[in-house]
């Protein structure tokens, strides 16, 4: 129902929120799920570094040379996890950032179905260990240049990643694409779904920004008038997970709508069955969870350890309390400043021979 300001006492910014904990409950009980980690879905990020800075990013993406998931550590983790684990996501900050990327694939596969999520902006880097993912999504958050590098603090072309697209569409990978609308882009989703849909992608997925940060409240566009655009254009969605719903474009490509989802302590991680496993290396199974380290268990190949902290990520300690990442945050620099930190950062590789 449409908010009429006459008629209710809350405003329209608690109404929305009102109603998509309502929808939200609703998918919830429809989805069925109860037990933990039932989905066994494994986030590993792979490094905070992040050579982008979108103006809504959570602040994982931390800047120049930042800690990266050490391959020994990765083997024995995933080694004690392996029976609970059944598909592995490939997160970061950046992923492709990792200097090893395509040794990360091959213990990654060993374990469990492996796709990454990256910003794109080194495809062409690393397309050989791509191709041989199950699935590749590539953040893209508009289609227009400026507004394209304005968003996502880079110099990148736009038309560069969805060249990159194109080609791992043609070695038969499966690419989702990741847009955060906003009130900055919402007037690209349509066009953003047939260009994608024209070249093969299988899921464009539109997620409603987390309004983590003071900023990400000006930013903010209620995904509800986006469903009644696309009702309007491909008809009556469907229930696509406690938070999802899907809109069929053609028979290849989908559409899915990702509403407002994370409350702090709203358990939808933690039932959905995600965990996520950070470079230091912790465990959590929420972004705004206090992390488990498990760095002394790791280095020590301490199996029993290691599974004792996943109970403790799991149901005890790393209750979600607030946003840590947040106060983390990178100050955003300008165009200019982006890529003379760029510079920057590739110099100091060089430097320490990385
Ligand atoms: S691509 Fe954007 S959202 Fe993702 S880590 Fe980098 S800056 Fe953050």
């Amino acid at each position: 129902m449409a908010y009429n300001k006459f008629l209710n006492p809350m405003t329209e910014e608690q109404y929305r929120k009102e109603q998509n904990i309502q929808a939200l409950q609703m998918r919830f009980v429809e989805s069925g799920r109860t037990a933990p980690f039932e989905r066994g879905v494994a986030r590993i990020a792979l490094t905070e570094g992040c050579n982008f800075y979108c103006k809504f990013c959570h602040n994982e993406g931390m800047s120049g040379i930042t800690k990266q998931f050490d391959l020994k550590q990765l083997d024995t983790i995933l080694g004690a996890y392996k029976d609970k684990i059944k598909s592995i996501k490939l997160v970061g900050g950046e992923p492709l950032l990792h200097r090893q990327f395509d040794k990360v694939v091959e213990i990654c596969q060993k374990v469990a179905p492996t796709s990454v999520t990256t910003n794109g902006s080194m495809l062409q880097k690393w397309m050989q260990s791509l191709v041989k993912l199950e699935g590749v999504t590539v953040s893209v958050h508009s289609l227009m240049n400026e507004r394209y590098q304005d968003i996502m603090g880079t110099s990148s072309n736009v038309e560069e990643v969805v060249a990159g697209i194109s080609e791992l569409i043609a070695a038969g990978v499966n690419v989702h694409i990741n847009c955060v609308l906003t009130r900055e882009n919402q007037d690209e989703a349509e066009r953003i779904i047939e260009r994608f849909a024209q070249i093969g992608v299988s899921e464009i997925k539109f997620l409603e920004i987390l309004k983590v940060k003071e900023e990400d409240g000006d930013l903010y566009f209620p995904l509800a008038e986006l469903t009644e655009r696309l009702k309007k254009k491909y008809g009556e969605p469907k229930v696509a997970g406690s938070t999802k719903m899907a809109f069929p474009v053609n028979e290849k490509t989908s559409a899915l709508l990702v509403y407002q989802y994370c409350s702090v302590g709203c358990n939808v991680c933690r039932v959905e069955g995600f965990l996520r496993i950070d470079p230091e290396p912790a465990l959590s199974y929420c972004l705004a969870a206090e992390p488990v380290s498990i760095g002394e268990e790791a280095s020590k190949g301490d199996v029993e350890g290691l599974k004792a902290k996943f109970e403790l990520a799991m149901n005890g300690m790393g209750k979600p309390t607030g946003y840590t990442y947040s106060v983390k945050g990178r100050k955003r620099p300008n165009l200019v400043q982006i890529r003379q930190f760029q510079a920057d950062n590739k110099a100091q590789e060089v430097q320490a021979g990385l």
